[in-house]
């Protein structure tokens, strides 16, 4: 049975995204699975929507930056004045025929035989750009979770939570998985860079899972690596990896774009 690579908020990160795709060759997933946000914040809009285009995506839902770019929306709802100045110039380089292939997609989509529902933001309300950052999230977004598996982004911060299929007196129906994260879970507590790059999660028959997979192109959880996860249905295990890309050459596209400095700065903070 078929691997699946899930990507996530790729942003415009050309540099990001050819490490995570030299991972995948090294692995040999031959199948993509996007959870959106392809451009928006970085500088290469185009050759990352290029990159991606030619994959084998088995499915594809769009990202909030994708919808803004494409669709001229001049309010950008909780956007602030520096995402703003990227959609807007993001949009100046695209064609109209590559915008609208950034919303062809649907705001949730399932990956065929595999249990498993994808969306950008949350399922109770993929349109309204919701985030999930704890169990109360968490709840709302498995009240609306038919498939034993869910994969989001959108917040750019890794996390991972558990419904049990039964509980007993006094326990809690929904665990946050600390193994997908280690040590990010407590914002005051530094980043342990010697820990291992892949951190796997086992599926267990009768409960299901929620998993927010982090960023490719800006990371949010202090940890400026780039994430993503590869699903493997046959073995029941979902893996996160985080990988090192060249951040100053990021940083300069962004610089010689005229982007916004901080868009720059961001990257090598993970913030
Ligand atoms: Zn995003």
């Amino acid at each position: 049975m078929a691997k699946y690579a899930i990507l996530s908020d790729i942003h415009a990160n050309g540099d990001a995204l050819d490490v995570v795709l030299e991972k995948c060759r090294e692995l040999e997933i031959q199948n993509f699975v996007s959870l959106g946000d392809i451009v928006g914040y970085n500088a290469e809009p185009r050759e990352c929507l290029y990159r991606v285009r030619d994959l084998n995506w088995i499915a594809m839902v769009r990202g909030n930056h994708d919808e803004y770019a494409a669709n001229g929306n001049t309010e950008m709802s909780g956007f602030n004045p520096v995402a703003k100045f990227a959609v807007n110039w993001t949009r100046e380089q695209l064609t109209d025929e590559e915008l609208a292939w950034l919303v062809h997609m649907p705001f949730r989509s399932t990956i065929p035989s595999c249990n498993s529902t994808i969306v950008h933001a949350t399922l109770d309300s993929p349109e309204n750009w919701g985030y999930i950052f704890d169990v109360h999230h968490a709840a709302d977004n498995f009240s609306y979770q038919f498939t034993q598996v869910c994969f989001c982004g959108h917040s750019h911060v890794p996390v991972a939570f558990a419904k049990k299929p039964i509980t007993k007196m006094n326990e809690r129906l929904i665990d946050e998985l600390p193994e997908w994260v280690y040590n990010s879970a407590d914002p005051d507590a530094n980043v342990d860079f010697t820990r291992p790059d892949e951190l796997t999660v086992e599926i267990k028959a009768g409960f299901k899972y929620l998993f927010n997979i982090g960023s490719i192109g800006q990371p949010r959880n202090r940890d400026p690596r780039s994430s993503f996860a590869v699903f493997d249905p046959a073995a029941r295990t979902v893996t996160r990896y985080r990988l090192p890309y060249d951040i100053a050459s990021a940083q300069n596209k962004i610089i010689d774009a005229g982007l916004p400095e901080r868009l720059a700065l961001r990257l090598a903070a993970g913030s």
